[in-house]
C-alpha cells in the first residue's frame, strides 16, 4: 500500500519471476591494478604483450565492457545448510561475455566488481584475502586434475571494503579485490531450483534444454528421456568431483545447492580447507562448527542430498519419480566402487582381493587415533614396498605424525599391525602380477605419486600469502602459485612446504566473504 521509501533501490534489489538473469554492470574502479595473471591467460591465447596491455586490465577489472556485449547477473535459488533459502542469485558476480576457443566455451565472470539486483544486503564486493584464496585454490585444483572453475586474474580494486573481521570481531577496512573467474558455465543446481520453485515450467524447460544442447552434447535423445539422461550425467559428474575431493583431502565447506555446478565443477571457494590431520569430522567452516554438516567425511552424502534437490527441481519435466530415484540409488553403489578404486590407487595396490575393504577400513580407523597428516602420510607410503620391514615402514610414515613423542604404545602397536598387513598385501600383489616385477614396482610408485599430491594449499600457507599480500608483497603468492602448478612432482626448491603444519598455525582456519 505505502510507496517504497527509496523507489530506485527497491526496484533494484528485488524478487523476480520469469527470468534467468538481470542486467548488471561492474562498478568502475579507476585505481584497479593487476596482482597476478594465471597460466590460463596463455591457454586462452593471450600473449605476453596483451596481458600487459591496458585493455587487459580494463576488461578484467570491469572498467570497460567488451564491445557489443551485455553484462549480467544470474538468478538462482538454493538450499543452504539443509534449508530452503529461496531466491539468491549472483550477488557479487557479474558475467561479462563468452568466447569459443578450439570448440571450448569459456564464460568470463568478475567476482567482487560491485552490486547486482541479487545482492540483497551485500555490497557485491570482495576482499583481498578471500580473492587470493579463490585465485590460488581454483588454479591449484585444476593442476591436481580436479574439475573446477578457473581463475584468470587477481586484481586490487584500489578501494577499501568494510568487513567484520573474524579475528577480532570488529568491523575493519580491508583492501578490495576482483577475481576474473572462467568456466564453460556458472549455472548451478540452484538455477533449476528457482524456476521449479516458482512453478515456471517453461523457463525450467528452456534452461534445461539450453544446458543439454550446449554442455551435454552427447545426449541425443529428446523429451523425458533426455532429461533423465541429463540427470544421470550430472549425478556422475558430481560423484566424480567429490571423489577427487576425498582423494586429496579437500573440504569445500559450503556445499549449498547454489554452490553446486551443473557441470560438476568445484565452484565457490569460500571457507574451504585441506585436511591436515586426517579427520572425517573436520570442517573448515567456522559457522558450521556445531552441526558440521559440511565435514570431510560427509561430503559424498551431501552430494547425494543435493542431487535429490536437483531431482525435485527437474521432476516437472519428467513427471515420473522412479527413474530419478534409480539414479540416486546408483550413486551410493557407484560411490562404493569408485572409493575402493581410489583407495587402491592411493595405497598402490594393483590387483584386487576380497579383503581390501577391510584393510582400507582399518587404515581409516587408525588414521584417527593420532593426528596424522593426510598429505604426508600417503605421499610417504610409496617408499614402502613388499620387502620393507614393518619397523622401517613405521619409521617412514612417522614423519606424518603431529606428536610422535606422545604416541602411546597401544597406538604404535596398532600401526605396526596394520603395516604388517599392508606389507603382506603388497607381497601378494607382486605374486599376483604376471608381468615383469621391476616394471611393476616402478609403475606402482608412479601411480601412487600421481594419486597422492605432495603439495597442497595448506590453510596456513594461504594465510602467509595473504599476510604478505596485504602489505603489498606478492613474492610468496608467486612462489606458492608456481609450486601448486606441479602438485604431484618432486620440487626440491619447494621442499620446505612439504612439512607438518607448524604449531602456531593450529587455529588458522579458512575464511569466506
Ligand atoms: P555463498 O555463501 O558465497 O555461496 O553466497 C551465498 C549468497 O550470498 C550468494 O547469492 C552470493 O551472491 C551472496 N553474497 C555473498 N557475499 C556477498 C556480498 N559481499 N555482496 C552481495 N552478495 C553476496
Ligand atoms: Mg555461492
Ligand atoms: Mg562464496
Amino acid at each position: 500500500n505505502a510507496l517504497p521509501e527509496d523507489p530506485i533501490k527497491e526496484n533494484f534489489t528485488r524478487q523476480v519471476t520469469g527470468v534467468a538473469y538481470s542486467q548488471a554492470t561492474p562498478l568502475t574502479f579507476r585505481k584497479a591494478s593487476l596482482i597476478h595473471v594465471s597460466e590460463l591467460a596463455k591457454e586462452l591465447g593471450f600473449d605476453q604483450e596483451e596481458i600487459a596491455s591496458a585493455e587487459f586490465l580494463q576488461l578484467f577489472t570491469g572498467q570497460v565492457l567488451y564491445p557489443k556485449t551485455q553484462s549480467y547477473a544470474m538468478a538462482y535459488a538454493g538450499h543452504q545448510f539443509g534449508n530452503w533459502a529461496g531466491q539468491l542469485g549472483d550477488g557479487r558476480a557479474i558475467n561479462l561475455f563468452e568466447i569459443v576457443e578450439n570448440n571450448n566455451r569459456w564464460a568470463f565472470q568478475l567476482k567482487g566488481a560491485g552490486p547486482t539486483p541479487y545482492s540483497r544486503r551485500g555490497d557485491g564486493l570482495a576482499v583481498l584475502r578471500s580473492s587470493i584464496r579463490e585465485h590460488l585454490c581454483s588454479e591449484a585444483m585444476h593442476h591436481l586434475g580436479i574439475p573446477t572453475t578457473r581463475s584468470l586474474s587477481l586484481s586490487l580494486s584500489g578501494e577499501e571494503v568494510l568487513r567484520d573481521m573474524m579475528y577480532n570481531g570488529n568491523a575493519a577496512h580491508e583492501k578490495g579485490a576482483i577475481v576474473c573467474r572462467v568456466a564453460p558455465s556458472f549455472i548451478r543446481f540452484g538455477n533449476f531450483e528457482l524456476a521449479a520453485a516458482q512453478g515456471e515450467k517453461e523457463l525450467l524447460k528452456k534452461l534445461t534444454d539450453y544446458t543439454i544442447s550446449t554442455f551435454y552434447k552427447n545426449i541425443t535423445t529428446s523429451g523425458k528421456e533426455a532429461y533423465i539422461q541429463f540427470f544421470q550425467e550430472v549425478t556422475d559428474r558430481t560423484l566424480e568431483m567429490i571423489m577427487h575431493w576425498q582423494r586429496v583431502g579437500f573440504v569445500h565447506g559450503v556445499m549449498n545447492t547454489d554452490n553446486m555446478s551443473i557441470l560438476g565443477l568445484t565452484i565457490d571457494y569460500g571457507p574451504y580447507g585441506w585436511l591436515e590431520p586426517y579427520d572425517h569430522g573436520w570442517t573448515p567452516n567456522t559457522t558450521d562448527r556445531q552441526n558440521k554438516r559440511y565435514r570431510y567425511g560427509a561430503q559424498p552424502e551431501i552430494g547425494l542430498w543435493n542431487l535429490l534437490q536437483l531431482a525435485n527441481a527437474l521432476f516437472p519435466l519428467i513427471e515420473d519419480a522412479a527413474p530419478l530415484q534409480e539414479i540416486l540409488d546408483s550413486y551410493r553403489t557407484n560411490y562404493q566402487v569408485q572409493y575402493l578404486e581410489t583407495m587402491m590407487n592411493k595405497l598402490g595396490i594393483y590387483h584386487t582381493h576380497k579383503d581390501d575393504r577391510d584393510l582400507i577400513q582399518q587404515l581409516e580407523e587408525i588414521l584417527h587415533l593420532h593426528e596424522t597428516d593426510m598429505t604426508i602420510f600417503y605421499r610417504e607410503l610409496s617408499k614402502i614396498n613388499s620387502k620393507t620391514d614393518k619397523i622401517d615402514a613405521f619409521e617412514v610414515i612417522s614423519i606424518a605424525f603431529y606428536h610422535l613423542d606422545q604416541l602411546s604404545d597401544a597406538h604404535r602397536k596398532e600401526w605396526l599391525d596394520w603395516l604388517e598387513s599392508y606389507i603382506l598385501r603388497l607381497e601378494l600383489d607382486v605374486k599376483m602380477e604376471a608381468g615383469d616385477i621391476i616394471t611393476f614396482a616402478k609403475a606402482r610408485i608412479q601411480k601412487m605419486n600421481a594419486t597422492n599430491p605432495k603439495y597442497v594449499l595448506r590453510n596456513y600457507i594461504a594465510q602467509l600469502v595473504i599476510d604478505d599480500a596485504d602489505k603489498g608483497d606478492y613474492s610468496l603468492l608467486n612462489e606458492i602459485y608456481t609450486m601448486l602448478q606441479k602438485p604431484y612432482d618432486e620440487q626440491p626448491e619447494f621442499e620446505k612446504w612439504y612439512a607438518l603444519r607448524p604449531e602456531w598455525a593450529r587455529s588458522k582456519v579458512g575464511c569466506s566473504m
